[in-house]
């Protein structure tokens, strides 16, 4: 076994000897520069004032990207799938008036133009990471790609996704490890440190971490998102919510504007012992 190799079947995405990290740049945020990106926002978009005041508390943490979900991936078909255009909508007023640019996700390859010419990076979600219509839809888009790792997918396989999007057209792509499904179920899911550091090797591409997702708890999400920035990750993807008791998507992981700037404060030590600014 070991770590897969970069090579001819993934050229686009592997790391060429010598070849330094590609900087991706959304607006003003660089990913894969000396500045650790942290990035912040609801799960899911609720309404406009929900919007409002948590793109004001990623501002004041010194968060340099706001995230939010308009289409959001449910298990139950019943659950808050999201406001759809309307979120989107959203979306582009809470990043005009806080200057934060944002990334949401796209779920289906029909909305891709749409969310394309609002948005100012695409979202690939964990469980449409296979989802091969949309992977080249995206790419071809032209638009920064931040690429979840599927919840069940290995690093080439993961790899591979992000070989489609490069060979549909994408140039600009972020990975994003969110923690897998392992034997333990203890937390919802286990975070891969390691794959910070393999990918960081094989591709020339930045490499994020979703801490919240791996952790399903607001009590470990700091701990982990500590662990990231020593591992070298490019950024952090948190969610945090202004009311964490009633957000209609996992509150139970998302941080409140306290706990946000903490975590924010604590990683910024993390990033100044390894070299970097957060
Ligand atoms: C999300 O970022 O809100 C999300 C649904 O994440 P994932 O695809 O990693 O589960
Ligand atoms: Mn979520």
């Amino acid at each position: 076994m070991g770590a897969p190799q970069p090579g001819k079947s993934i050229p686009l995405v592997s790391r060429n000897a010598g070849q330094v990290t590609t900087v991706v740049s959304v607006a003003d945020v660089r990913f894969g520069d000396r500045k650790v990106v942290l990035i912040g926002g609801p799960c899911a978009v609720e309404s406009r004032q929900q919007m409002a005041k948590t793109a004001a508390q990623v501002v004041s943490a010194g968060g340099a990207m706001l995230r939010g979900g308009a289409w959001k991936p449910r298990t139950n078909p019943y659950d808050f799938q999201g406001l759809g255009p309307e979120g989107l909508d959203l979306l582009v007023e809470a990043s005009q008036a806080s200057g934060l640019p944002f990334v949401t996700e796209v779920l289906d390859p029909r909305d891709v133009e749409k969310v394309a010419a609002a948005a100012d990076m695409l979202q690939i979600g964990s469980r449409s990471i296979q989802n091969f219509p949309l992977l080249r839809e995206v790419g071809a888009s032209g638009k920064p790609v931040l690429l979840k790792r599927g919840m069940m997918t290995t690093i080439t396989e993961w790899l591979s996704s992000a070989e489609y999007v490069l060979a549909a057209g994408g140039k600009e792509l972020v990975f994003c490890e969110r923690g897998i499904r392992t034997f333990d179920s203890t937390l919802r899911n286990t975070l891969d440190v390691g794959s910070v550091a393999v990918l960081q090797e094989i591709t020339h591409f930045p490499v994020i971490v979703d801490p919240s997702h791996a952790a399903g708890d607001q009590r470990f999400v700091t701990a982990l998102a500590r662990a990231a920035v020593a591992a070298g990750a490019d950024g952090l993807l948190v969610e945090t919510h202004c009311t964490p008791d009633l957000a209609l998507s996992d509150g139970s992981q998302s941080l409140d504007p306290a706990q946000f700037a903490a975590l924010a404060e604590s990683c910024r030590a993390v990033a100044k012992a390894v070299g970097r600014d957060l």
